[in-house]
């Protein structure tokens, strides 16, 4: 999508007033979306678990924590949203392919749907038909879009017209049907049982204490860490188009929020983002810390990425324009 800037000497970009949004049209009744609800439901409910001694330990809450990084950043960041979304980087077909693995594993849906909402949401930030503003209020644009029916929204509609790009890879049309996308959930789970069960058997554990280190792992490295990369990504939804500063003077209401950029790997930089969507780098300078594009920096050394799309550093910011004539 392009970058969409107003032009002229004004506004200020940080003290307008708040407009108020209507939910998009396509929300006609408040019906709920079952599988989406109780699946929320379900993983807010194990991920408590984590919080009880028995389910506790120091090698599940490093996986966890360590996981928001691996799964988050590098699935939904680097890969969802930055590369198959606004194409700002390629790279090989199986490195793709292998960060979209771990995309999937965040349980925001299939690669597909992802880039097809989103790229409506650019399309329409901070407009009626934006499926997820905040301006709605702050729990629509959080999670609440999600639980209720949208026509808009229905998936070969806005697969047709956002995400034929992505369907031309028989991987990811693959994924659109049969069982391959609950199966790569279901032995993500396995293998983070498996993983903490082998190395406590390994250290020497009876096979119960490598069971109870098994089901440790799985919580804190499966539903803990869902749970925290569902709620920094909505974070960027939400409080991103809500508070903090603005440096491009784009036509909707998204902001630089340091908190969100701190706990999303940079995401929360999304004023600059909206207004170069296609830039790999969100953070635009050293005060702007990106740890989404430390990780393209890297990869591109090792060779794995190619064709990264720099910031447009022509783009007017807002401290470029001149200031009010007072009469
Ligand atoms: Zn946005
Ligand atoms: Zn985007």
């Amino acid at each position: 999508m392009p970058a969409r800037l107003n032009a002229g000497p004004t506004p200020s970009g940080t003290a307008e007033p708040r407009r108020r949004l209507a939910v998009p049209e396509g929300v006609t009744s408040r019906r709920i979306v079952w599988d989406y609800a109780i699946t929320v439901a379900f993983y807010h409910l194990v991920a408590l678990l984590a919080l009880t001694p028995w389910f506790f330990s120091c090698a599940g809450l490093i996986v966890g924590v360590l996981g928001i990084t691996v799964f988050g950043t590098l699935g939904i960041n680097l890969c969802y949203h930055r590369m198959l979304t606004h194409r700002g980087l390629r790279c090989p077909r199986w490195f793709e392919h292998a960060l979209a693995v771990l995309g999937l594993c965040c349980m925001q849906d299939t690669p597909a749907r992802w880039v097809a909402v989103h790229r409506r949401h650019h399309e329409h930030s901070d407009a009626q038909p934006d499926p997820h503003s905040p301006l709605v209020n702050l729990l629509w644009g959080h999670v609440g879009w999600m639980l209720v029916q949208n026509s808009d929204l229905r998936r070969l509609g806005i697969f047709d017209r956002y995400a034929k790009d992505i369907l031309r890879d028989p991987f990811y049309r693959r994924l659109e049907r049969g069982f391959l996308y609950p199966a790569i959930i279901l032995l993500s789970w396995l293998a983070f049982f498996l993983g903490g069960f082998a190395g406590r058997l390994l250290a020497g554990g009876s096979p119960a204490e490598a069971a109870q280190l098994g089901a440790s792992v799985l919580v804190w490295g499966v539903f803990a860490r869902t749970v925290a990369v569902w709620h920094i990504t909505w974070s960027v939804n939400s409080l991103a188009h809500r508070s903090g500063y603005r440096s491009f003077d784009t036509d909707d209401d998204s902001r630089n929020n340091w908190f969100v950029a701190l706990i999303s790997g940079g995401e929360g930089w999304h004023n600059n983002h909206h207004a170069d969507p296609r830039a790999a780098s969100h953070g635009r300078s050293w005060r702007e810390p990106d740890q989404t594009y430390f990780f393209i920096r890297i990869f591109s050394r090792m060779g794995l990425l190619r064709d990264v799309i720099v910031p447009n550093r022509k783009l007017p910011t807002l401290s470029d324009r001149p200031a009010p004539q007072i009469p």
